[in-house]
């Protein structure tokens, strides 16, 4: 066997490694590079391997820098299967479009303030090709052995990552020995809420594992774990009468909020606000998080089972539309925003920053990896009340459409 990287390499984002047997080429993850402009660029470049000559495409989970390039890669000619757990394929049919749907805005905003050097600027990828990319997907159950050839074949295991996220175990056999490939993909933690526990895993010959938080501990900070960081906020927040505002990834960890303020109000630890979840996306996601009750760990389960909604809190309001979005600007009674997107560099969430920022009550908790560039990074550990807080974030401003977006708005 042989092995590429093609992209996660000294970044974390853009994820595609080539595994070569002698008679089949596989594709693990075929993700978009994101961040700086000069990773963005590496999208735009030729593909990194023919698509005609890749047989299958296997991917770990549906985040975007682990499955955003795919459309790309099948406008460019790739036309075979794409496998992955039914969860992820769930997950990736509304990312996938959704992804489309930013190139073409962007493109479109490109070429009405002339901010291209191409005429016309033209989209990394269009709705259709995303949704050509869609058919081309097979769903695979956790632990179900798949065969690619007569020698060769792979099998998927809980990752714990998020809903759908699985280890990659390929396994060929032959004339020699057989021997095991394993990809984690993003490895999860254990004892999160929802979804399993990483798998625990015997062995294997070869193991390519994510190590972005490889050279760190998940320390509490205070002693004290994220939940309970959280319940301080809630609580401080609204006994000054404010709003909490939570950045969020729509996928994953809106809904682990969801979980933990459900807890947290059960256990009267917060007092029961409102919670606002204005993220299309995130809306959608909480659905499918319900759904697929394979993927629900034990407490999950037995919640459900006692016909509990483990994902609502008692006073959720889910805003899909434009309206229901600009609506909950009017409510100035304690509460909790959770919008996207999580590192606030675009999104509904750029609307709730600019409407409640200047107000020293509210809170903004950032509750997950943010990269280097973006407004999230920039105003990790401020306070809202510091006056340099809002100069930080608009220097944090990375687009043009940014720029624009601010000063019509007036954040000043
Ligand atoms: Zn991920």
């Amino acid at each position: 066997m042989k092995l590429t990287f093609l992209g996660a390499t000294q970044t974390v984002t853009g994820s595609k490694f080539l595994l070569e047997t002698k008679d089949r080429r596989v594709l693990v993850d075929c993700g978009l590079f994101q961040g700086p402009k000069d990773l963005r660029l590496r999208n735009w470049e030729d593909p990194p391997v023919d698509p005609d000559s890749v047989d299958a495409i296997v991917l770990t989970h549906a985040h975007i820098d682990h499955t955003g390039y795919l459309p790309r890669f099948v406008a460019q000619g790739y036309k075979g299967p794409v496998y992955a757990t039914p969860a992820t394929v769930d997950l990736a049919r509304i990312l996938l479009p959704d992804a489309a749907h930013l190139q073409e805005e962007e493109a479109r905003y490109r070429n009405k303030h002339h901010l291209s050097k191409h005429k016309p600027a033209l989209p990394l990828y269009t709705l259709d090709d995303a949704m050509t990319a869609i058919e081309l997907f097979r769903p695979v159950q956790y632990g179900e052995v798949f065969s690619l050839s007569r020698t060769f074949g792979f099998q998927l295991k809980p990752a714990g990552h998020i809903l759908g996220s699985s280890f990659v175990i390929f396994n060929e056999s032959g004339e020699a020995a057989a021997k095991t490939v394993l990809f984690t993909g993003d490895i999860g933690r254990y004892d999160q809420p929802i979804i399993f526990d990483p798998t625990q895993v015997d062995g294997a010959d070869y193991l390519v594992l994510e190590s972005t938080y490889g050279n760190r501990l998940h320390a509490d900070r205070n002693g004290k774990t994220a939940k309970e960081q959280l319940r301080d906020v809630v609580t401080m927040t609204a006994q000054r009468g404010g709003t909490v505002l939570i950045p969020s990834f729509a996928i994953g960890r809106a809904q682990e909020l969801l979980y933990i303020l459900r807890e947290l109000e059960l256990e009267n630890q917060i007092p029961v606000l409102p919670v606002y979840v204005d993220s299309p996306m995130a809306v959608n996601a909480v659905d499918i998080f319900r759904n697929h009750v394979e993927e629900h760990d034990l407490e999950m389960t037995q919640l459900e089972r006692a016909g509990g909604s483990p994902l609502y809190t008692q006073r959720v309001h889910f805003a899909r539309t434009v309206e229901e979005s600009k609506a909950i600007n009017d409510h100035r009674f304690p509460s909790i925003i959770i919008s996207a997107n999580g590192m606030a560099t675009g999104g509904r969430i750029l609307h709730h920053l600019i409407q409640r920022l200047p107000d020293e009550r509210n809170s903004i908790v950032f509750v997950g990896f943010q990269a280097y560039g973006t407004r999230g990074a920039a105003s990790f550990g401020r306070s809202a009340a510091d006056p340099d807080f809002r100069n930080r974030l608009s220097r944090a401003r990375e687009s043009s459409r940014d720029r624009w977006f601010f000063s019509s708005r007036g954040l000043r």
